[in-house]
Formats: C-alpha cells, structure tokens, sequence
C-alpha cells in the first residue's frame, strides 16, 4: 500500500488551499449570516442560495476547481478515491465548501450513479447539467414507516405498465430537496418481489415536477432545517415516467447502491476527517490564548492529553480511510466492505468526540453560531445514521471477520 500524495493530489490540494484561504475562510461567517437572512424556517419554498456561493461556484469552475471527486479525466479529473481524499478533507473544514466545487453529497453520489450505471440518454439529460453544478439531485431510499436500516425493508413501489414505470411509496430524508434548483430524485423501490432479496429493487430517475409527487414537509436534523438543502418528506402516488428513466434494469437497485455508497463513503469520511482538524486546530488556538485561573486553558485539567488525543484518534481515523480508498482503487467495492464499513463507524465517532473536546474548550463560544464547532458536531451525530447506522456496519464487518473461521 502507497498512501504518498500524488503530484495531481499536490497541484490540486495546493490550489485548494488557496482558494479555501482566499474566498472562503475570511467569508465563513459572512456567508452563513447571509444564508440565515435569506432562508428563515418555514416556508422552505421560499429558499435561496446566497449570491457568494453562486460567485464561488463561478470562480471555482473557471479556475479548473471542478467535480475534483469524478475519477474521470474528462468529465471530473481523473483522480481515484485515494488521490481525491486529501482534497476532500480540505473543503470538509467549512460546511458549504464543497458545494462550491461541485464536490457535494448527495449530488456526487447520485452523479457516480448515473456516470457508471446510467443509459446515454441518461447521461445527457440529467449527468450534464448535475456535472456543470445547474441542477440538484436528491437520493430517495429511507421510507417512514418500516426499519430502513435493513434496506430489504422497503415498501415503496415500482411497477411496470406498457412503456411507464408506475412509483408508489413515501420516502423520508431525502437531502437536499429544499434546494432551489433540486429538480430529479433517484427513487429506489421494490420492483421484482418474486425475486431473491438482494435482486427484488430497482432505481428510477423521477423529475420532481412529475404528476403525483408530493413534498410533505421539511424535516428538521437537531432543531435545523439545514437550508437550503433540506431533509424532506416526500409521497408517490402513482408517480409516472417514462421506462427510460429505469437505471441499470429491474431488479439492479442493490448492485447499484453498493457501487453508491463505497466511493460516497469516502467523501464523508475524508470531509469529516477535515471538520476535524478545524476543531482541533481551533481548540489548540483558544487554549493557548485565554487565561484562566492564571494559566492558558490548554494547561489546565486534562486538555493537553485531549489535544494529544485528538490528534491520535484523527490520524488513525485518516489512515484508515486512505486504506479503504486505496483498497476500492485497487481491489474495488466488494473487496474493501469492511474498510469501508470500518471508517464509516470511526469517522463519525472520532469527530463527535474531537468536536465535543473542542467545544467544551471554548467554554460558551463553543456551542455559539460564531464557530463551527456546534454543527460539526451536530454533523458528526447525523453521519452516525446516515448511509446506516453504525450497528448495521459493525454487524458487516463481524459478518466478514467470522466467516474467515467458517
Ligand atoms: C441527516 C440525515 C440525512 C439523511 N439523508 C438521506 C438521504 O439523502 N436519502 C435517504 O434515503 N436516506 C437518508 N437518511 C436516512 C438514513 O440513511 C436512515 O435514517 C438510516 O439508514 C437508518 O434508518 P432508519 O432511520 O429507518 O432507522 P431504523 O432502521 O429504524 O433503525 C433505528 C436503530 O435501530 C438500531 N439497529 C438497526 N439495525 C440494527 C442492527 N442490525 N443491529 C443493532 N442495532 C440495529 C440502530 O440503533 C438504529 O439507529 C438520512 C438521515 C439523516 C439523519
């Protein structure tokens, strides 16, 4: 295994980092009050982008900064997962960064979904306008009303009826609907039952403007509506379109989804990796600045052992993510499940704990909107459900490791 950065990884991180030290840190705070101003709660039909966003968009796109996490040369930049990671990780240090290079989930996933698996017709349609950043994308699996961690649960509907496919269901948490220019769902639904149970599905691509589909509400994530990207709640009734919307063919929701979440994954977890070291590095600054009881914080009680521990726990983190990249890379997704249910577990804890020692150093400042400390944390908590619980990813990876004794 070579976890060395590649020159592509240098060129582009180096320009990253620019760019994050150029336009968006020094409009962090700005930006977010912007965004507060424009999308208060309630009428999510009302929220919009803040126009710094749309600039940096612009600015990003000219200067080459683009679908960076596309492992194609022409369509994104032809970096794999691994080259990709440490780039990730940089626009994981602010909560709307990735956006701004078109590096966002649920729209990457989505994207490698219809890159890899979807039609021509597919990939004129709806890749090219999501790749150019003009148009948004949620991604429908989670249903309301049964146990969604075990995906075999789902009740949503896909029925076949002469050239159209008819979608029944309701789905819950699909992100990013909120968005102003949200305009396609990927609907997962039961679409063979006759079939075994990991054949029993398919995706289908639904224009959100379609007869039939009804948006509910938002959800609130921890008292937040996220805007402008939401959670919503969203109804099919007897929602048609078209059978070339079908992606891959009946009964190819699972193969697809598992060829979603790898890559995916790794985007979580490489973004949180980098929210993590903004807690830290942020931690270790007020601690040495402020005084209390005659000594700079970071002396006090135990913090310096939690600043080492800090450390620690995001290096092991980080390392174990480059492995699962370098895996996928190298051996793909069905070589690297436990790597990659391993980091999904990892990740997420180690934030929450490194973002809750970095609040609490900051006193009440940390759990302030001034800081990012508290979302972090708030995102730390989330990603420990979304993409599956941890205990359904702890289950993968005993599942793996008792079968070697079989
Ligand atoms: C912020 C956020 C964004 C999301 N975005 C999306 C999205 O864009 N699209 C989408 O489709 N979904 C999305 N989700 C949904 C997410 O994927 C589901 O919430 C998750 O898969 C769990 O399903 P559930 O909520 O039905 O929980 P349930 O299946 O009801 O599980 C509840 C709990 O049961 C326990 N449990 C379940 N299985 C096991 C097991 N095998 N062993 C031990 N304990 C177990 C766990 O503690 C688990 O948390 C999002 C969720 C959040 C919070």
């Amino acid at each position: 295994m070579d976890f060395q950065t590649s020159a592509k990884t240098q060129d582009y991180l180096s320009r990253i980092k620019t760019f994050m030290n150029e336009h968006v840190f020094p409009v962090e705070q700005e930006i977010l009050a912007e965004n507060h101003r424009l999308n208060p709660d309630g009428d999510w039909t009302q929220w919009r982008v803040p126009e710094a966003i749309k600039t940096l968009k612009l600015k990003a796109q000219e200067q080459g900064l683009w679908n960076l996490f596309l492992p194609d040369e022409t369509l994104g930049k032809g970096l794999t997962c691994l080259e990709y990671a440490p780039i990730a990780e940089e626009t994981g240090k602010v909560i709307f960064a990735p956006e701004i290079f078109n590096c966002n989930a649920p729209d990457t996933g989505n994207m490698e979904v219809l890159y890899h698996f979807g039609s021509q017709q597919q990939k004129d349609k709806w890749l090219t306008p999501l790749l150019a950043g003009e148009i948004r994308s949620v991604f429908g699996m989670t249903e309301p009303d049964v146990a969604s961690s075990d995906a075999t649960n789902m009740e949503a509907r896909i029925e076949e009826d002469g050239n159209e496919l008819v979608l029944n269901g309701k789905k819950w948490w699909t992100t990013g609907l909120g968005h102003p220019d949200a305009k396609i769902a990927i609907f997962m639904g039961l679409s063979n039952p006759e079939n075994d149970k990991h054949s029993q599905h398919a995706m289908v691509i639904v224009p959100l403007d379609t007869p039939g589909v009804e948006i509910k509400r938002m959800l609130t994530a921890s008292q937040d509506f996220d805007a402008p990207y939401g959670h919503g709640e969203m109804h099919f009734t007897n929602v048609r379109v078209p059978k070339e919307n079908l992606i891959l063919g009946m009964g190819k929701g699972f193969a697809i989804a598992q060829g979603r979440l790898g890559p995916g994954r790794i985007h979580h977890c490489m973004r949180a990796i980098g929210a993590a070291e903004r807690c830290l590095e942020l931690m270790i600054k007020r601690g040495m600045q402020r005084v209390a009881f005659g000594k700079p914080i970071i002396k006090l009680g135990g913090n310096l052992e939690r600043v080492a521990q800090a450390r620690m726990a995001i290096d092991q983190a980080r390392l174990l993510t480059l492995n699962a990249a370098w895996k996928i890379d190298n051996l793909g997704v069905k070589q690297a499940m436990t790597e990659i249910s391993a980091i999904k577990v990892v990740v997420p804890n180690m934030l929450q704990m490194v973002s809750d020692m970095a609040i609490q150093i900051h006193g009440g400042a940390g759990v302030s909107g001034d800081l990012p400390l508290s979302t972090f944390s708030a995102m730390a908590r989330m990603l420990r459900l979304a993409d599956g619980p941890d205990e359904v990813h702890m289950g993968m990876v005993s599942r793996i490791e008792i079968n070697k004794y079989r």
